[in-house]
């Protein structure tokens, strides 16, 4: 063999190897690439387990905030649901002690004395789950927003609008489950007046850094009567009844609010899974 037919071979046999070698790797790697259904199953073991019963009944997990007897789990409310100038005058005055929540418990449902005042819940929430019941009078009285109106104020701040919103034209983002004066629901899943509706709020609140600026805006997902009517949809900041809003630095949990706005309304079946 010479010279000339060794620098032939040698490379051709580097080629070779090299082939060799690149195949077994692509073969390697399509054998990782085999999985098996076993290999994505997670064994760890869900700890807790809670007990369920019919849709709008409270799992066992679940803190209850009426069950349809008393109002201890509420308070009276300072001042008018979202006060955002004085937030944090305010924050110290919901906490002081505002006396006993001033609606009246009758037939299994709170029911709004109209001129006494919002209350609140006396525990404290951030991100929760909150189902809640509220039914407007059978008997039409008013117009628009003067109709069956109340509000469910997520930290006192951020208002899921109730109203009766069935045939009552009103401004949009207004009407019974609008996150009010910023978002209208999707639909309006709202039952005949004197029937009982139901939402399912979940909401996640807003986080600041320590000079107060908005990290993470907050986000709320709205069931009505079973219907999606929010789908995690970013909230401006508390829902303002005149102007623009914009995010008030607030703790980690505040109360949980309802309105007095001077009309009929009542609720039941309030619980919170904390999220
Ligand atoms: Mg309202």
């Amino acid at each position: 063999m010479n010279l000339r037919s060794i620098s032939t071979i040698i490379p051709l046999a580097i080629a070779i190897l090299l082939g060799f070698s690149l195949s077994v790797c692509a073969q390697e790697q399509q054998e990782e690439l085999e999985w098996h259904p076993d290999l994505t199953n997670d064994w760890t073991p869900v700890e807790d387990s809670v007990s369920t019963g019919a849709y709008g009944e409270p799992p066992s997990d679940a803190i209850v905030l009426f069950d349809g007897t008393d109002l201890s789990e509420w308070t009276a409310a300072p001042g008018y649901f979202p006060d955002i100038p004085g937030v944090p005058d305010y924050l110290d005055a919901i906490r002081q002690d505002h006396g006993e929540a001033p609606w009246k418990v009758e037939d299994g449902a709170m029911h709004v004395v109209p001129g006494t005042g919002n209350i609140m819940t006396k525990q404290e929430f951030g991100d929760v789950h909150l189902h809640i019941e509220w039914r407007t009078p059978e008997e039409i009285d008013g117009d628009g927003q003067g109709r069956g109106n109340s509000g469910v104020f997520l930290m006192g701040l951020y208002e899921i609008q109730v109203l009766d919103s069935w045939q009552n034209p009103t401004y949009s983002n207004g009407q019974a489950g609008a996150i009010y004066k910023q978002k209208a629901p999707m639909v309006n899943a709202s039952k005949a007046p004197g029937e009982w509706q139901t939402y399912d709020i979940f909401f996640e609140r807003p986080h600041f850094d320590e000079d107060g600026s908005v990290i993470k805006p907050a986000y709320i997902t709205v069931l009505h009567n079973g219907v999606l009517i929010h789908h995690r949809e970013k909230l401006q900041g508390p829902t303002v009844y005149i102007g623009l809003s914009e995010y008030v630095p607030h703790p980690r949990k505040m109360p949980i609010g309802l309105q007095d706005h001077g009309d009929y309304v009542s609720f039941r079946n309030i619980w919170v899974r904390e999220l």
